[in-house]
């Protein structure tokens, strides 16, 4: 029976969170949750607990617990509907301060009132986080004390001795401190692990010596751009392995660098550069005609031509770019754009290196 009951709830809250749910942002979707959780599991508890106020014959006190619940039953519907859940979350927690405060004022069923209040630090804090949070628990810590404390009991209804006060607001402020300490941390290290996931990504899709895309990266990369339309240019550069048989592995490195710097110099912002492999570079350039295509290789290739490149020993280096160009668009997709590219840059070495070719 009770299993019975608690997949019904967890069915319920599955239905109510539904479409609000995206793998991309955990923590917004947990929150969502919380709040739908927190609003069904607040509705129930509030409402027995106005249903046993009758018994007590405080009807003020169950007016209070009923109409509580009928207000957390109208934002679970609002939050259904809207998906707003910054404003139901609002609603919610405001809703329990209010019942907390009330509670605390009246004392409750036989005094026992104010035990509840201990669930709002973890709750406020969850939702509204460590700034926001922190600063709604003091706020009502500051509430709470006027009417724990205010001469003559003139703002209490319920009838606490001095001892117990003290204690539950002291008590209270101490689980603000210690769940507001574990907010903060947790926020932090949330923070922390964010910055690494970005970093990671990052790396992972960039090429660590040249800093450009790398084979792994270059798909975000025209996702960046958004353009399906335009020239992808194949460049290799000539004999290179001369270069490191040359001048040792470090200074074919560093000719990579000041390469993949021209390139990008010789670029708009809207086009994409990618490492391709060892000493082959792969550049789309949106929304690019093939004559237009041709005219940037052709001035790509003479920037390198005019390059210096100044090794370790002050020796002088040059290098020079073989490239091929393709067109992409709707009906030539990317895959067969970049080997048609591939094959023009095959033409430009076997007509002598230095060249620039149109597929
Ligand atoms: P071609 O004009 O026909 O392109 O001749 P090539 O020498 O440039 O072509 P080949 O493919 O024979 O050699 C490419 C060389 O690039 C071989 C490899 O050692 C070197 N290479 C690949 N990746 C790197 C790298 O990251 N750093 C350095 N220094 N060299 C690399
Ligand atoms: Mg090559
Ligand atoms: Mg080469």
């Amino acid at each position: 029976m009770n299993t019975m009951m608690l997949k019904n709830v967890k069915n319920i809250l599955e239905y109510l969170s539904s479409g609000f749910f995206s793998p991309d942002n955990i923590e917004e979707a947990l929150k969502i949750y919380t709040i739908y959780t927190f609003s069904v599991v607040g509705f129930i508890f509030v409402f027995i607990l106005g249903l046993l106020g009758f018994s007590t014959s405080d009807y003020i006190l169950t007016t209070f617990l009923l109409g509580g619940a009928l207000l957390l039953l109208i934002n679970l519907v609002y939050l259904k509907i809207t998906a707003n859940h910054i404003y139901a979350s609002y609603m919610m927690l405001y809703l329990f301060f209010a019942l907390m405060i009330y509670l605390v004022y009246g004392g409750g069923v036989n005094n026992t009132g104010p035990l509840w209040i201990y669930a709002l630090p973890p709750t406020v804090l969850f939702i509204h986080g460590f700034k926001k949070g922190l600063l709604d628990l003091i706020i009502f810590i500051v509430i709470i004390s006027v009417i724990l404390f205010y001469p003559n009991n003139m703002l209490l209804e319920a009838n606490y001795s001095m001892e117990f006060k003290v204690r539950i607001v002291l008590s209270f402020i101490l689980l603000s401190f210690f769940s507001s300490l574990y907010a903060y941390s947790r926020e932090k290290s949330l923070k922390k692990m964010k910055k690494i996931q970005k970093d990671l990504e990052f790396f992972l899709k960039r090429d660590p010596l040249t800093g450009l895309y790398n084979r792994r990266g270059y798909h975000d990369g025209m996702d960046r751009v958004g353009d399906t339309h335009g020239v992808m240019l194949m460049c290799d550069i000539d004999y290179f392995k001369r270069i490191n048989d040359t001048y040792g592995h470090e200074t074919g490195d560093f000719v990579l660098q000041e390469v993949a710097q021209c390139i990008r110099e010789n670029i708009r912002k809207e086009d994409v550069a990618i490492r391709w492999g060892g000493e082959e570079f792969l550049i789309f350039l949106s929304d690019t005609n093939i004559n237009n295509g041709y005219l940037v290789g052709e001035k790509l290739r003479e920037s390198i031509e005019k390059l210096t490149i100044y090794a370790r020993d002050e020796t002088t280096i040059k290098v020079t770019l073989s490239m091929g160009i393709s067109l992409l668009n709707d009906t030539i997709p990317l895959e067969e754009a970049i080997r048609n590219a591939d094959n023009a840059m095959y033409v430009s070495k076997a007509a002598g290196r230095n060249t620039v070719s149109k597929y």
